[in-house]
């Protein structure tokens, strides 16, 4: 049977939101963002022998298990503890996956996920070896630097989301490197080991709980995607 793991990374502290918790546990329709977001990985691949590692700040964990029994959340997984950055939060989910299969690699804060996207990711992940989502940029692109800025043919560039798939083997052996700064999501780190990223099609409803604003939108597309 395949083997997946699952690292849900929920380490971070949310400052950019403005609110006294993390993003991650803010309510999206009748339960938090979190749970939404796991949820949605446990259904779409409950065919396959799957490992959800949820990784939390550690001042957090109690409020994350007294909201599990409050709402008497079904998704079996197990937590360990985030990092200084989101590259260290991801290293120790890394280390409780299964030693082998793939390895998905999700924001907890991309909860606008549905089963068709995610199997699609995956079933690219197993064929080529790893699969990162992307979508188009619609507004024109200019790069700013040192005073000046130029525009950039936009038909080039690509808006990664995730969740992001590798083989474990491969990720593990990206992830033993030393933390750089441009090391913002896992497909930086994987290429700087000299490996080619597969870009895969993205879903453009899977934006990222970052602002006030992301967050009304999230409320009107919950009710569209399927539960
Ligand atoms: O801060 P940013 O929005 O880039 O975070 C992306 C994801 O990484 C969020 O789900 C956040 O909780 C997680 N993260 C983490 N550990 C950190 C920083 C961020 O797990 N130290």
């Amino acid at each position: 049977m395949d083997l997946l793991s699952v690292i849900i990374v929920a380490g971070g502290t949310g400052k950019r939101m403005g609110r006294p918790i993390p993003k991650q546990f803010l309510m999206l329709g009748n339960r938090p963002i979190l749970m939404h977001t796991m949820q949605r990985f446990y259904k779409a691949f409950a065919d396959l022998k799957m490992r959800i590692i949820l990784v939390l700040n550690k001042d957090y964990e109690q409020y994350w298990q007294e909201l599990v029994r409050q709402y008497s959340f079904p998704v079996p997984h197990i937590t360990t503890f985030g990092g200084e950055q989101r590259f260290h939060s991801v290293k120790n989910g890394l280390s409780m996956a299964f030693d082998q299969g793939l390895v998905a690699v999700h924001d907890s804060v991309r909860p606008l996920i549905t089963t068709t996207f995610l199997r699609s990711v995956y079933e690219q992940a197993k064929q080529k070896g790893n699969a990162v989502p992307c979508v188009l940029p619609h507004s024109s692109v200019r790069i700013e630097e040192k005073g000046r800025n130029w525009s950039i043919d936009r038909s080039t560039v690509r808006l990664i989301q995730t969740p992001q798939i590798f083989d474990i083997q491969d990720l593990r052996k990206a992830y033993s490197q030393e933390y750089r700064t441009n090391f913002t999501d896992d497909a930086t780190v994987f290429e700087s080991l000299g490996k080619q990223i597969n870009l895969v099609q993205g879903l453009e409803e899977n934006i990222k709980i970052t602002r006030p604003m992301d967050l009304f939108v999230a409320e009107k597309l919950i009710k569209e995607i399927d539960q």
